[in-house]
């Protein structure tokens, strides 16, 4: 079976324990490849790669830095099909959804942050007839980027590309549970021959591997997108050492449908937003408000919609809900249906695991679940699922549908369905989140900020946020 290697100064590289863990394919529920249980000395050498590479690639013109992430994205690009086919096997997404979505926005991040750099600049404040001030902005030097499982390297390589246009080194750990796209890139940078050490790949376990990153003295920032109770963690530890850090963290997202919306194109997106990716994107709407006077219809139809939505073989292209990621994760999820029972929900549709046929008999499949009944500050509209699991809930007025919305501990984004222009404004000013789509969903522009207030993370990622973020602000002040 395939053995995944780490990818340090430029070479793969077997992990120094010289053990692996076992790496799943979601939709057969079986091992297909193994990945490196690397450590604190596999990450050592890779900073140590890192800190050799570092200063001649800060040195490089942004053009030159340029032209290199325009390499990297235009070698995925010819090997798209590959890597999508892999992003579906390590993750259980559909097909469909590997190739529209997560491989193509993983070259756009590239070509993005590689066209952002060539326009990013410092700033200068006049004192008039006293000096002039001129802010440098420069790279950290060595640092570190940790991503999750859902959108691989749709995520890594949102912080990759920015950190490196920036004149970064990077060590970075993606998710272990879905490592192989990851192992692609690495690939594809050996291909295109980046000088060694200026990305650098561990794989392993998060508190072995991402903790070994956050912890080593050379590191200068930590970017992390996950959980909720991992970036507490990370911060835990990266906050005495005066790091920088950013955290992508975890949400709770309300979809608040009023009566005067496009109806068609409400219902349509709602069923995207609720189950792409099984659920499994931190910018899902998972608590679904809809204004009274058309709450019973939208229920009516919306459950038809999702139950005819087709799961099945992720590597089939008309599959619309492949397999949940890890049998762990299908289990927390069954968990809080049986949590919604319990808080006196009634379960509309779906809910139950998926039992499949030949290739898929053992995967990992639910159907989507639909609950209704439930009062919005119980658990279940409380905590973070992260799965094919949304609830219904009527309300009657603006003020009430903000308090619910606003009522959870998460701030990440907001989904507002009206076609009344005076209320999207001010119900989205009023919205506790850091992201708000009004008649849309998942719309992204690459130079806005995108992050989460409250426990949904701390600082921005996106444009020019995320390249100040990889730069420390230098100001100097010239007297006349
Ligand atoms: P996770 O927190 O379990 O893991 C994320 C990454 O952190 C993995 O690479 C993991 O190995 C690593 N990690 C785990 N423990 C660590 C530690 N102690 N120190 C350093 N690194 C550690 O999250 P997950 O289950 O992979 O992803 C799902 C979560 O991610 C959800 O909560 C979801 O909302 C969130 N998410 C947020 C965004 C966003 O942009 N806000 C985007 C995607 C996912």
């Amino acid at each position: 079976m395939e053995k995944i290697a780490n990818y340090i100064n430029g070479h793969m590289v077997g992990p120094v324990s010289g053990s692996y863990l076992d790496n799943f394919e979601p939709a057969t529920g079986k091992v297909y490849s193994y990945i490196p249980d690397s450590s604190d000395e596999d990450v050592s050498k890779a900073v140590d790669a890192a800190m050799q590479a570092a200063k001649a690639w800060a040195e490089l013109p942004n053009e030159k830095r340029s032209e290199w992430l325009v390499k990297i994205a235009d070698r995925i690009e010819e090997r798209m099909e590959e890597f999508a086919q892999a992003e579906t096997r390590d993750n259980g997404k559909p097909i469909s959804l590997s190739r529209t979505m997560d491989i193509p926005r993983s070259i756009s991040n590239f070509r993005f942050f590689a066209h952002a750099i060539t326009q990013f600049s410092g700033e200068s404040h006049q004192m008039q007839g006293i000096g002039i001030n001129y802010t440098l902005r420069q790279p950290l030097g060595v640092v570190a980027c940790i991503s999750p499982w859902n959108l691989p390297l749709y995520l890594l390589s949102w912080k990759i590309a920015p950190a490196l246009a920036a004149g970064n080194a990077v060590v970075t750990k993606p998710s272990e549970i879905t490592p192989y796209t990851a192992y692609l890139l690495a690939q594809v940078c050996m291909e295109v021959g980046l000088p060694p050490g200026v990305l650098n790949i561990v794989h392993g376990l998060g508190p072995k591997v991402g903790e070994a990153m956050c912890l080593h003295p050379k590191v200068k920032a930590i970017s992390f997108t996950g959980g909720t109770a991992t970036g507490k963690r990370i911060a835990s530890i990266v906050a005495p050492q005066f790091k920088k850090m950013s955290l992508e963290l975890g949400g709770k997202n309300p979809n608040i449908i009023f009566a005067d919306c496009d109806y068609d194109e409400m219902l349509r997106t709602t069923v995207r937003s609720s189950f792409t990716n099984q659920g499994q994107i931190c910018l899902c709407g998972s608590r679904i408000f809809v204004e009274r006077p058309i709450y019973d219809k939208f229920k009516k139809d919306f459950i038809s919609m999702v139950s005819s939505l087709k799961i099945g073989d992720p590597s089939e292209v008309d599959t619309k809900m492949g397999a949940v990621v890890s049998e762990a994760h299908l289990n927390k999820v069954v968990s809080y249906i049986a949590l919604a029972k319990e808080e006196g929900g009634t379960v509309l549709c779906g809910g139950h695991r998926q039992w499949m046929t030949d290739r898929c008999a053992e995967g990992w499949f639910l159907q989507p679940a639909v609950i209704e009944g439930l009062p919005y500050d119980c658990r279940t509209n409380q905590e973070e699922i992260f799965g094919p699991v949304v609830t219904l809930m009527p309300f009657d007025t603006e003020e009430e549908v903000l308090m619910y919305a606003n009522s959870t501990t998460y701030g990440l984004s907001a989904t507002l369905w009206t076609s009344h222009l005076a209320r999207a404004h001010r119900v989205s000013e009023k919205l506790e989140m850091g992201i708000v789509w009004v008649n849309c969903w998942l719309v992204r522009d690459l130079r806005t900020p995108f992050g989460g207030t409250k426990a949904s993370g701390v600082g921005r990622e996106g444009g020019f946020e995320a390249l100040r973020f990889f730069t420390e602000p230098k100001n100097i002040c010239i007297s006349y």
